[in-house]
């Protein structure tokens, strides 16, 4: 019979398995026995409704048989199986695999490295064995087949005969060379030893036929006698590791928990682990990533936990279980109390879940602050990953999470020069200052640039540099502090700033006469309180800020929002009086002075200028 060839990218990786010279072949039992498992979750779930599956919940299990002489170990399910659509699908297209899809979406070109890190599934096998052999029969079928492959010229499928649905995949396990020595996959003790590192918390018993002595019956305790006895052995315990208590469990298997299940290379920045009981009784283990998933900020990435009611997973990603600021948080919530085959619809109504929500959001937001005061790096470094996703939480929801995320965000300040929290900003305030003062622009640097600053600077007051598009948005949702408002020092004036500035009736012409010339681009040109050694700034006035100006135009072009400017001016500064000089003595000069002056405080304010090739004129003009 003609041999099928495999998917082209299937060979690529498959020539790699085959010839890996990657150090934890291990794995591959692993990956094979997690296929049976989910296999059996399949076949479960049907189960539940469907009485003609005719197996036992009990009755759910996996064999390892052994055969040392044959060079042959194989591994049996009854879970759902496949047809030959399936074998030829699943098996013969490793972009099948849920890893690989993962790898390829992630822009990982050198294969190598992926390998074991979370296996790439079921083409693992191939890294120990010679020829696999996979014999199936889907439930609700009568047929079987046998899918049969040694490497990478191809599969070749069968009908056979087989009387249980599951299926048996029987790997033909490599002879030793000088390097490797893949007869040790052919001995038991590594087997269950494999089985216990890696899937022991497979919820179906793995069962395997191991060799214990056993005294013989009657025999002289003085002069005792053995036998060798064969044993069908549960080589897992079964209970899931968020089941088990936290003092039993090492940060490695968590970690290897983490890494398997949720697909990450690195470690978890870290793990929390909970048991609740009280209104509804759950299980929760929960991981913050220790790094930004590739497609995090896109509509891609998905929030949400694994739900399981008593072991059995009723839903792969429920998002109702996370709110929106704890968006990066992977994990697992098992409860008894959810009925087993409840709907996606009817679980959002289910006030069990909402429950189990509610307070899994003030656990996640206490561990977190516990986190922050006990290891304030590792905090910071977290902050620097998720940050944006704690500050996005101040407004997401009309604001209902405010109150779980105020003390988790961080915002960088003028004076201590590193991360703060707002906690530690109001109790450093001085007795007469009442506002919590804040600055935004491009970023940190950017904002210790700016001419509105040095009032501060020179007072020594602190101020918060906000140089993320969020910032602004998060502060108005979080709206005051500690019953203290915010100040935008970019915007607003600041109680204790002195005028500068006497009112008369010559600098009122003189603003009417810049005003005039620069027209529609400002709404107000006033004499500033805040300047000391720049001669002009720019200020937005009312509702809209130029971060915010900035940021729609680039979320809503179509929408033309734009903050109303006001031009301030240092009427100490030498370019100001020459300009104000210059009304009376040369107003054309005057004009092209209010005009430099103006655009250099659109350049200072990070706003893009309207007409550079006009400025560029100007400057020149009034160069000779
Ligand atoms: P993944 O498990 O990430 O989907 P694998 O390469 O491990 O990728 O497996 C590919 C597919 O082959 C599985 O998704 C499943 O559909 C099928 N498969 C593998 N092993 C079994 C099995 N024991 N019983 C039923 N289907 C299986
Ligand atoms: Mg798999």
């Amino acid at each position: 019979m003609a041999k099928t060839e495999f998917k082209s990218e299937s060979k690529r990786l498959l020539d790699l398995m085959i010839n890996s010279i990657y150090t934890h072949k291990e794995i591959f039992l692993r990956e094979i026995i997690s296929n049976a498992s989910d296999a059996i979750d399949k076949l479960y779930y049907i189960s539940l409704t469907d009485s003609g599956v005719g197996i036992n919940k009990d009755d759910f299990k996996i064999n390892i048989d052994v055969d040392k002489e044959n060079r042959i170990i194989s591994i049996t399910d009854n879970g759902i199986g496949m047809d030959r659509e399936e074998l030829d699908e699943n098996l013969g297209t490793i972009a099948n695999s849920g890893s690989f899809k993962f790898k390829q979406e992630n822009g990982q070109s050198e294969d190598v490295d992926i390998i074991g890190q979370f296996g790439v599934g079921f083409y693992s096998a191939f890294m120990v064995s010679d020829e696999i052999t996979v014999q199936t029969k889907k439930y609700g079928c009568e047929q079987a087949y046998q899918w049969q492959s040694s490497g990478v010229d191809g599969y070749e499928i069968t009908e056979i005969e087989k009387d249980s649905v599951g299926t048996k995949i029987i790997l033909k396990i490599k002879e030793d060379t000088e390097q490797e020595k893949y007869s040790e996959f052919l001995e038991k003790y590594r087997i269950s030893s494999l089985v216990s590192k890696y899937s022991d918390y497979i919820r179906y018993p793995i069962m395997m036929e191991t060799e214990h002595r056993k005294l013989r019956e009657g025999s002289d305790l003085d002069n005792p006698e053995y036998d060798t006895v064969s044993e069908l052995e549960t080589l897992n315990s079964m209970v899931p590791i968020w089941q088990k208590n936290k003092k039993d469990v090492t940060d490695e298997e968590y970690n290897e928990f983490y890494k398997q299940k949720f697909l990450d290379f690195e470690d978890p920045a870290k793990v929390f682990a909970n048991s609740v009981e009280g209104l509804v009784t759950y299980k929760s283990l929960l991981f913050v990533p220790s790094r930004v998933p590739y497609n995090y900020f896109t509509k891609e990435y998905k929030k949400g936990l694994q739900l399981y009611s008593s072991g059995v997973l009723i839903m792969d990603n429920c998002s109702d279980l996370v709110p929106e600021q704890f968006a990066f948080i992977k994990g697992v919530v098992d409860s008894q109390d959810l009925s087993l085959n409840i709907s996606r619809e009817m679980l959002q109504h289910d006030r069990q879940l909402k429950t189990i929500a509610n307070t899994l959001e003030k656990k996640i937001k206490n561990e977190l602050l516990d986190w922050l005061k006990n290891d304030r790096e590792a905090y910071e470094k977290f902050f620097n990953n998720f940050g944006k996703q704690l500050k996005y939480g101040l407004v997401a929801d009309y604001g209902v999470h405010k109150d779980s995320v105020k003390d988790l965000v961080l915002f960088y300040s003028s004076t201590e020069k590193k991360l703060v929290t707002l906690k530690e900003y109001v109790e450093r305030m001085s007795e007469d200052q009442t506002d919590i003062y804040f600055a935004t622009g491009e970023s940190v640097e950017a904002i210790d640039k700016l001419p509105q600053m040095e009032y501060f600077r020179d007072k020594g007051i602190e101020v918060l540099c906000c140089g993320e598009d969020i910032d602004e948005f998060a502060i108005k949702g979080l709206n005051d502090y500690d019953k203290k408002s915010f100040k935008n020092i970019v915007n607003e004036d600041v109680e204790g700033e002195s005028d500068s500035k006497e009112d008369n009736k010559d600098d009122d012409e003189a603003l009417k006469f810049i005003k005039d010339v620069l027209g529609t681009k400002v709404s107000e040109v006033i004499f500033s309180k805040k300047l000391k050694s720049h001669p002009v700034c720019l200020t937005a006035k009312g509702e809209v800020s130029f971060e915010m100006e900035k940021y729609m135009a680039m979320a809503q072009p179509e929408a033309h929002i734009k903050a109303d400017r006001v031009l301030e001016l240092n009427a100490a500064h030498p370019a100001v009086t020459a300009l104000i000089a210059n009304i009376t003595a040369d107003k054309e000069k005057a004009e092209k002075y209010a005009k430099v002056l103006y655009t250099q405080a659109v350049i200072i304010a990070g706003l893009p200028v309207e007409d550079p090739s006009e400025y560029a004129d100007l400057v020149s003009s009034l160069m000779v």
